[in-house]
C-alpha cells in the first residue's frame, strides 16, 4: 500500500465522521504520492502522520444571555495545527454547520495554503456553531465578549492570530478584540481584519476576491488569454465574493450572477456592485432585495435549484469563482459548466469543489486554481496586517494591493513550476499541494520531533 493511503487510511479510521476532514486529506495526499516515490524522508520522519494531528484543539463552551435574557450555550473551537512556519494563523468561522470535522478540514488546508504565501504563518481555524443571523448587535457582542472570554489565554500576536471567516467580519473582529484588550490589558495584533481606524491594514477587506481574480489572470496569463470581456459566474455574496465582483470590473469582465443560502441572482447586464454592497453590507438582507432594487435580474429560491444541483453553475460563463462555501460544485455542475464552455475556475472559498468535480476539471484541462492557493490573499494580507502593527505603521491601499498582487504571482508561479516539475503541467492541485507541503515538512524534519 502506498504511503499517500496508508495516510487516508489512518485519518478516516482515527478521525470517525469527520468527513469533510477526510475529503481534505484524501485531496492533498494522493497528490502528493509522487513526492513520496521521490524523496524517503519525508515517511521516514513520519510526517504525514504528524501533519494529520493538530498540535493542539481548544474545544469549550460559549455561554451567552440573549435579548430576552435566555441563558444560551454554543460549542467554540480551535485548532492550533501546526506551527512551523510561525504562529497560528487561520479565521473563525461562526455558522450552524460548524463542526470539529468542519474546523479541521480548514485548518489542514490552510498549513499549505500558507505555507504557499511565501510568509512566515502556521495554520489554524477556528469558529462556533453559532448563528449570527437574525441576532441583534448587542447579542453578537454578549456572544463575541464570552467567546473570546475562554480563548484569549491561548492567543497572542506571535503565538495564534485568528481572523474572520463565514459569519465574522469587521463587526465580530472588533467586539473580539475588545474583549481581548480588556482581559490582557494590551493593544496589540492578536486579529486581523480590523477596522482601519483601529489597526486594520487598508485593502484587507478585498483582498481575498482580488486575490482570486488576480489568481485567474495569472492562469490565463500563462494560456495567453485574459479575462477581458469574460462572462463570469460567481457564488456567494458575502466578503469574498463581493470583491471578486469588484475586481472583475476592474478586469473588464462581466459577472453575472451572485448567491447566498437562500437562493441565486442572475443579472445578465451585470451584477450591479452598488447594489449589492448596500443588501449584503449595509442592510444585511436577503438577495430577494437585490432582486426588488433591480428589475432586470431574475432571483431563483433554492427550492427551485434543479435536484442535487446549485443554480449558479448552469449559467452560461467563460469562468467560474465559487466564493461561498464547500461542496458547493458538484460533478454535474462541473460537466454542465464544461458543457457550457467554461475555460477556469478560480476558487475562492475553501474546497467549494467535490472531489469528482475537480477531476472533471483537470480531466478538461481547462486552468483549474484550487482555493489553498486562489483565495491564500486573504490570510497574506493578514499577514500583512500583522507587519504592519508590529511595526506600528500604516501602508496605503495601493502598497498593500502591489504586495498582493507580488504575492499571487509567486503563488502561482510555485504550483506552476512545480506541476512542471512532476511531469503534470496544469494539474495546480498537484503543484499547490507538493508545493506547500515540501516547505512545512522540511521545516519540521529541521525543527526536530516536536
Ligand atoms: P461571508 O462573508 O460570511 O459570506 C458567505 C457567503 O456564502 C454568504 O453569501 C452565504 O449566504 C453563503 N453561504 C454560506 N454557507 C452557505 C451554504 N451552505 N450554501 C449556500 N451559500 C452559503 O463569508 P466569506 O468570508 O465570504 O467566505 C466565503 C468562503 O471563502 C468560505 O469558504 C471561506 O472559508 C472562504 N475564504 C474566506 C476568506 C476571507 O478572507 N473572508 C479567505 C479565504 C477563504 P448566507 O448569508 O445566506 O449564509
Amino acid at each position: 500500500m502506498s504511503y499517500a493511503q496508508e495516510l487516508l487510511n489512518r485519518a478516516v479510521a482515527m478521525n470517525p465522521a469527520e468527513f469533510e476532514f477526510h475529503q481534505a486529506v484524501e485531496e492533498v495526499v494522493l497528490s502528493l504520492q509522487p513526492l513520496f516515490q521521490r524523496e524517503s524522508k519525508y515517511q521516514k520522519h513520519r510526517i504525514g502522520e504528524r501533519l494529520l494531528e493538530p498540535e493542539r484543539q481548544i474545544i469549550f463552551a460559549v455561554p451567552w444571555i440573549d435579548d430576552k435574557g435566555d441563558m444560551r450555550i454554543n460549542r467554540g473551537f480551535r485548532i492550533q495545527f501546526n506551527s512551523a512556519l510561525g504562529p497560528y494563523k487561520g479565521g473563525f468561522r461562526f455558522h450552524p454547520s460548524v463542526t470539529q470535522g468542519t474546523l479541521k478540514f480548514l485548518g489542514f488546508e490552510q498549513i499549505f495554503k500558507n505555507s504557499l504565501t511565501g510568509l512566515a504563518i502556521g495554520g489554524a481555524k477556528g469558529g462556533c456553531n453559532f448563528d449570527p443571523k437574525g441576532k441583534s448587535d448587542n447579542e453578537i457582542m454578549h456572544f463575541c465578549q464570552s467567546f473570546m472570554t475562554e480563548l484569549f489565554r491561548y492567543l497572542g500576536p506571535n503565538t495564534d492570530v485568528p481572523a474572520g471567516d463565514i459569519g465574522v467580519g469587521a463587526r465580530e473582529i472588533g467586539y473580539m478584540f475588545g474583549q481581548y484588550k480588556r482581559l490582557t490589558n494590551r493593544f496589540e495584533g492578536v486579529l486581523t481584519g480590523k477596522n482601519v481606524k483601529w489597526g486594520g491594514s487598508l485593502a484587507r477587506r478585498e483582498a481575498t476576491g482580488y486575490g482570486a481574480v488576480y489568481m485567474a489572470e495569472n492562469m490565463l496569463k500563462a494560456r495567453n488569454a485574459s479575462l477581458e470581456g469574460m462572462v463570469c459566474a460567481v457564488s456567494g455574496a458575502g466578503n469574498v465574493a463581493i470583491y471578486t465582483v469588484e475586481k472583475l470590473y476592474h478586469c473588464g469582465a462581466k459577472p453575472v450572477t451572485v448567491s447566498d443560502s437562500q437562493g441565486m441572482i442572475h443579472h445578465p447586464a451585470g451584477i450591479n456592485l452598488e447594489v449589492l454592497k448596500q443588501v449584503k453590507e449595509v442592510e444585511r438582507a436577503r438577495l430577494t432585495r437585490y432582486a426588488e432594487l433591480c428589475k432586470d435580474a431574475v432571483y431563483t429560491p433554492v427550492e427551485s435549484y434543479p435536484q442535487g444541483r446549485n443554480a449558479v453553475w448552469s449559467v452560461p460563463c467563460q469562468a467560474a469563482f465559487p466564493s461561498a462555501t464547500q461542496n458547493e460544485l458538484n460533478e454535474e455542475d462541473a460537466k454542465q459548466l464544461l458543457a457550457n464552455g467554461c475555460i477556469l475556475v478560480s476558487e475562492g472559498a475553501n474546497m467549494p469543489s467535490t472531489i469528482k468535480a475537480v477531476d472533471a476539471f483537470l480531466a478538461a484541462g481547462i486552468a483549474y486554481g484550487p482555493g489553498k492557493a486562489a483565495n491564500a490573499g486573504g490570510v497574506s494580507t493578514s499577514q500583512l496586517e500583522m507587519a504592519q502593527n508590529a511595526s506600528m505603521q500604516q501602508w496605503s491601499f495601493e502598497e498593500v494591493d502591489q504586495k498582493l498582487k507580488n504575492i499571487m504571482r509567486n503563488i502561482f508561479t510555485a504550483m506552476h513550476q512545480t506541476a512542471e516539475e512532476f511531469g503534470q503541467p496544469g494539474n495546480y492541485v498537484l503543484g499547490a499541494n507538493i508545493a506547500g507541503f515540501r516547505k512545512v515538512a522540511d521545516a519540521m524534519i529541521e525543527q526536530g520531533g516536536v
